[in-house]
């Protein structure tokens, strides 16, 4: 009896000892954001990242695990753990064949956008998984809060999940932050202020280095794929300046519930893309991140106490440099145009089948046929992806093609590039062909992109800082499959239900 008691003891002192629990989980995902970014520029941050690097366990050869490195599929990793494989975050555009039309990761016809000037809506149903955030509004009955916020909204949401109790993102349409009839039929009230201050308005005919932002509202917010704003430092200081509102407003880290805030800087995504991640510009976006990082902390320090906060760090992938740079350097690369994929693929199949219009779409560096005109000949899908494929692997500068038969049955190259592949191809919403380009080639019309599964693509920095972590530096290979089942542990709630990732003990204080 007495042995049993103390056994009970000693294992409830353990328990006690390993649930140090934050109140607070702050969680920042940078967008394109390559890990050299941090050593590059070490010498210039003086702020948030400097506070990360110096007290932080900062592990320095973290790698996303899967194919095609973009947006969506690395968000919905950070907080899920999960293969895209898995969670069915299979790209940030995809063809969906069930519904025959092109979706994103987060459209959601069954919702309306909310704070904008109405429109359809998003939400996480594409995402087949639980995250972090999930895991914990189910131990405690959904007490604590989930807010998530970037400029886009696939950061948001996915970051978050099913359960959050708010996603917002900015709608370059109305110039609000917006969120969607899935969370509430109106914004917070916090929200709404916000936007009634025009936040983003101040930034009209500013210079940002020597780029003169249009005067003009519309061309200065843009739309979402081009937008002067967002491609400029200035896009980050809305999203950080919102997150400040957040944890005010929702009371974050201020009750007897772990909350979370995930939020995810997206001009440096925006910025790299335009300028290059070599350009002066880039340079910009990572030093302005370093004070908005640090601005976001002292605004956390005042209401929740830093002490009280898990601070996790990290980038949703990175980025090659720009063909034209690596040219000077003479290292090799160059450009394939996503309109020349597709014209290649449908010549293919327009001279072995005929006239039709075969290609649904292509997204960076995947193909989706049509399934109409294959059924209407009755040919063997398989078959035809074949074709495409052939033409497309005979292109210069493509290393790998892969049919949607030969991944999903798992004959491709037993290395490292077909597991990322693997991992990142869902049967059901996978593309008929995944192209892989030779290093350093990008395939994309703008200066820089992040279409391929090598290491300036996936190298992206991981940094835990808070109660209970061991700082310092962690030189061993990671996943960032590995956050989130590090944050549960911490929190000790359940696992993510798709992750794969390892608990990082070796980060945990003895
Ligand atoms: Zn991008």
């Amino acid at each position: 009896m007495k042995k049993t008691l103390l056994c009970l003891l000693t294992a409830a002192c353990l328990l006690t000892a390993a649930a140090k629990k934050p109140k607070l989980v702050l969680v920042i995902a940078i967008d394109q954001f390559r890990y050299d970014y941090l050593t590059r520029y070490r010498g210039e941050y003086h702020a948030g990242f400097d506070r990360l690097l110096t007290k932080g366990a900062v592990f320095t050869n973290a790698r996303y695990r899967h194919f095609p490195p973009l947006t969506a599929l690395g968000h919905s990793v950070i907080l899920s753990g999960a293969m895209p494989s898995v969670s069915g975050i299979a790209g940030n555009d995809w063809y969906d064949r069930e519904e025959g039309q092109h979706v994103t990761s987060v459209s959601d016809s069954h919702t309306q956008l909310v704070g904008g000037n109405g429109g359809p809506g998003c939400s996480p149903h594409r995402l087949l998984v639980s995250t972090v955030g999930d895991e914990l509004k189910m131990a405690d009955g959904g007490k604590s809060r989930v807010i998530g916020i970037s400029l886009k909204d696939r950061a948001a949401i996915l970051l978050v999940g099913h359960m959050a109790d708010g996603a917002y993102w900015f709608d370059p349409v109305s110039g609000n932050f917006v969120s969607s009839t899935y969370y509430f039929r109106e914004l917070p009230g916090w929200v709404k202020d916000f936007n009634d201050s025009r936040p983003a308005e101040k930034y009209r005919g500013v210079t940002w280095l020597n780029h003169k932002l249009p005067e003009n509202l519309q061309e200065l917010y843009g739309t979402s794929d081009e937008s002067p704003l967002e491609s400029s430092s200035f896009g980050n200081e809305l999203v950080e300046l919102l997150a400040e509102r957040a944890v005010t407003a929702e009371q974050l880290g201020r009750r007897d519930f772990t909350d979370v805030l995930a939020i995810s800087f997206t001009s440096n995504d925006k910025v790299g893309h335009d300028y290059g991640p070599d350009s002066p510009e880039a340079h910009d976006a990572a030093v302005s991140a370093d004070r908005l990082i640090e601005k976001l902390f002292q605004t956390v320090d005042r209401q929740v106490g830093l002490d009280n906060v898990l601070v996790v760090l990290t980038g949703d992938h990175g980025a090659a440099p720009s063909p034209e740079v690596n040219a000077l350097r003479k290292m090799p690369g160059g450009r394939i145009l996503v309109t020349t994929l597709k014209q290649v693929a449908q010549a293919a199949l327009e001279k072995k089948y005929g006239a039709g219009d075969w290609v649904a779409g292509t997204w960076d560096a995947s193909v989706y046929l049509n399934q109409a005109p294959i059924a209407r000949q009755k040919l063997d899908p398989a078959e035809v992806d074949r074709a495409a494929a052939q033409a497309l692997m005979a292109m210069p500068h493509i290393a790998r093609v892969y049919t949607r038969e030969e991944i999903a049955h798992g004959e491709l190259l037993r290395d490292d590039i077909g597991r990322l592949i693997t991992n990142g191809f869902n049967v059901r919403r996978g593309p008929d062909i995944e192209v892989v380009t030779d290093p350093y080639w990008i395939v994309s019309d703008k200066p820089a992109s992040h279409t391929s599964p090598y290491g300036y693509d996936l190298h992206v920095p991981v940094i835990f800082m808070g109660p209970g972590i061991r700082a310092g530096r962690y030189d061993g290979s990671i996943a960032v499959n590995d956050v989130a089942p590090t944050l549960a542990t911490i929190l000790d709630v359940e696992t993510p239900s798709g992750s794969v990732g390892r608990v990082l003990s070796e980060i945990f204080a003895q």
